[in-house]
C-alpha cells in the first residue's frame, strides 16, 4: 500500500534542502560571530542582544557560607540552600526542593505570583537544618535565576522585558523583579536579600565555572537554546561610557543566541511552522535546533507525505494534522531513533501513539519515517554546533590564544542535549568538523546537568553584600 516512490521526492528534497555541508556550517559560525560583535556595538545593532549579566565576579571556589537559589523558568520552580566550605571542603551541604506553579498563577497578577514563591521559599527556609548556619547579624542571601528577557542594570536587579514560555502575568513587565520579589518576602515576613540576579544559562557557566577553570562557555540545549560566554570588558563598546562598570576584567554575556537568524538551511516546513507559531519571524535559530520544535517540523514533513497518499495509504490520521501536536514528542523522536530491529517494531507503535490512531505501516515506511527524524535531528544538532564555534572563534579572534591549543569546556545543559546521543553526536561531528581534529581534542563539551541552581547561589556568595 505504501509507496516508497512517492515518498522518495519529499525525502531527497528535504534531505538537499536541509543539507548541512562545510561551508554552511563554516557561514553560520561566522555569521554567528559577527553577529556577536555587532550586538556588543551598540543596542538593537544585531539579532542577538547581547545582554549584560554584570557577573564580572565569578566563582573561585573561596566562596564560603549559606547560600540560596531560587529558579523561576518555567512551570517549576526550584528552591536550594548550600553550605560552602570553600578551598578544601568546597560543597559541604546543599538541599532543595522544586515545587509547579499552580496553572492560575501564570495569568494572574504579579503580586499573587510573588506572593507563592515568597510563600515556597519561607515554607523551605523554615526546615533549614543544623547542618547550615549563617554567621550572626547576617541575612540569608539569594542567587534568583530568572529565565525571562530581563534588562539588567545592576547585578542584582533587572527590568522584566516581556513574559515568554506561556506565562501571562499582569503587572511585572517594566518592573524590576528583584523588586517584586523583595516586596513579596516583606509581606510574608521573610528577611532576606537578594544578591544576584540571573539568566539560567549564566548560572549553568558560574556553577559549571566552580569545578572548572577552563569553563568558558553555557549552551542550554533543551525546549529552547540560549549561550553565554566570558567577554573582555574592553571588547564591548556599547559599555564604554557607563559609569556603573569596571573598565577592566571580564564579564559574562548572556547572548540570547535562540534569536540567531543568519545563512540558515530552512524548508517551506521551517517557514510555515514559524508562521503558524505564537512568534513569527523571531527566534529562528531556535525553533530549527531545539527541543520545542523538532517533533513539529517532522510532523508536518509526515503530513505532506501522508498527503501525497505515500505513508498510510489515503488515509490521514486525524491527530497527526493538529499543529503543534509533536511539542512534547522529541523524545518519541528520539525513541524512534533508538530501534535497531531489523522490523522497526518500536518506530510501528510509536507512529501509532504519535498518530492516534492504530496505523498500519510497513518496513519501508518506516525506514523512510526514520529518515525524516535523522535529517531533522542530523540539520538541528550540527547547525548547533556551528553556533557554539561560532563563539569560541569571536572569542578566539579577539584574544589569539585564549581558546585555541589549550584546553577550554563548554558547559551543556538541558534535556535535548541530556537525551538525544544522535544529536549530541551530529552536534560534536560539526564542532570537529570546523574546528579541525586538533584544536577540537582540546574544546571539551561538557554536560553539566542543574548547574544553573548552585551557580546562582554560588553567584549571590561572589556577589555577597558582606564580601
Ligand atoms: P527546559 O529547557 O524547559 O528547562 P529541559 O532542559 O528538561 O527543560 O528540556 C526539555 C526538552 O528536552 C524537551 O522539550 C524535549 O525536547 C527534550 N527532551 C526531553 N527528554 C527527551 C528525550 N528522552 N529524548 C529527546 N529529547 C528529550
Amino acid at each position: 500500500r505504501s509507496s516508497s516512490l512517492s515518498v522518495s521526492p519529499i525525502l531527497t528534497n528535504l534531505q538537499t534542502n536541509c543539507a548541512t555541508p562545510l561551508p554552511v556550517l563554516r557561514h553560520v559560525a561566522d555569521a554567528m560571530a559577527d553577529e556577536m560583535r555587532a550586538g556588543l556595538a551598540v543596542d538593537g545593532g544585531s539579532d542577538l542582544k547581547m545582554i549584560l549579566s554584570y557577573v564580572n565576579t565569578l566563582p573561585t571556589g573561596n566562596e564560603k557560607g549559606l547560600f540560596y537559589a531560587l529558579d523561576l523558568g518555567g512551570t517549576n520552580f526550584r528552591v536550594l540552600r548550600v553550605q560552602l566550605g570553600g578551598k578544601n571542603e568546597l560543597v559541604i551541604d546543599t538541599e532543595f526542593e522544586q515545587m509547579s506553579i499552580p496553572q492560575e498563577l501564570m495569568f494572574g497578577t504579579s503580586e499573587d505570583l510573588f506572593d507563592f514563591i515568597a510563600s515556597g521559599l519561607a515554607i523551605f527556609v523554615e526546615k533549614e537544618s543544623g547542618r547550615f548556619s549563617l554567621p550572626g547579624g547576617r541575612k540569608r542571601e539569594i542567587g534568583f535565576t530568572f529565565s525571562f528577557p530581563v534588562k539588567q542594570n545592576s547585578i542584582d536587579s533587572g527590568i522584566l522585558i516581556k513574559w515568554t514560555k506561556g506565562f501571562a502575568v499582569s503587572g511585572t513587565v517594566g518592573k524590576d523583579v528583584v523588586a517584586c520579589l523583595n516586596e513579596a518576602m516583606e509581606r510574608r515576613g521573610l528577611d532576606m536579600q537578594v544578591s544576584a540576579l540571573v539568566n539560567d544559562t549564566v548560572g549553568t557557566l558560574a556553577g559549571a565555572r566552580y569545578w572548572d577553570g577552563d569553563v568558558m562557555v553555557a549552551v542550554i540545549l533543551g525546549t529552547g537554546t540560549n549561550a553565554c560566554y566570558v567577554e573582555r570588558i574592553d571588547a564591548i563598546p556599547k559599555l564604554q561610557g557607563q559609569g556603573q562598570v569596571p573598565i577592566s576584567g571580564s564579564t559574562i554575556i548572556n547572548t540570547e543566541r535562540g534569536a540567531f537568524s543568519n545563512g540558515l538551511p530552512l524548508t517551506d516546513f521551517d517557514k510555515d511552522m514559524d508562521a503558524a507559531s505564537i512568534n513569527p519571524g523571531e527566534q529562528i535559530f531556535e525553533k530549527t535546533i531545539s527541543g520545542m520544535y523538532l517533533g513539529e517540523i517532522v510532523r508536518r514533513v509526515l503530513v505532506k507525505m501522508a498527503e501525497a497518499g505515500a505513508l498510510f495509504g489515503e488515509y490521514i490520521p486525524g491527530k497527526l494534522s493538529t499543529p503543534f501536536v509533536l511539542r512534547h514528542v522529541t523524545p518519541d523522536l528520539c525513541a524512534m531513533q533508538q530501534d535497531n530491529s531489523n522490523d522497526l517494531e518500536a518506530v510501528g507503535s510509536i507512529l501509532s501513539k504519535i498518530s492516534g490512531d492504530q496505523v498500519q505501516t510497513n518496513l519501508s515506511t518506516r525506514k523512510i519515517v526514520v529518515e525524516v527524524c535523522d535529517t531533522i535531528v542530523k540539520r538541528g544538532g550540527r547547525l548547533a554546533g556551528a553556533g557554539i564555534v561560532g563563539i569560541l572563534q569571536k572569542m578566539e579572534q579577539d584574544s589569539e590564544g585564549l581558546i585555541y591549543g589549550k584546553r577550554t569546556v563548554v558547559a551543556m545543559d538541558g534535556g535535548l542535549y541530556e537525551h538525544y546521543p544522535q544529536y549530541r553526536k551530529y552536534l560534536q561531528d560539526a564542532v570537529t568538523e570546523l574546528l579541525g581534529s586538533e584544536i577540537s581534542k582540546n574544546v571539551i563539551i561538557e554536560h553539566s546537568k542543574d548547574g544553573s541552581g548552585i551557580g546562582a547561589a554560588l553567584l549571590a556568595a561572589a556577589n555577597s553584600k558582606y564580601a
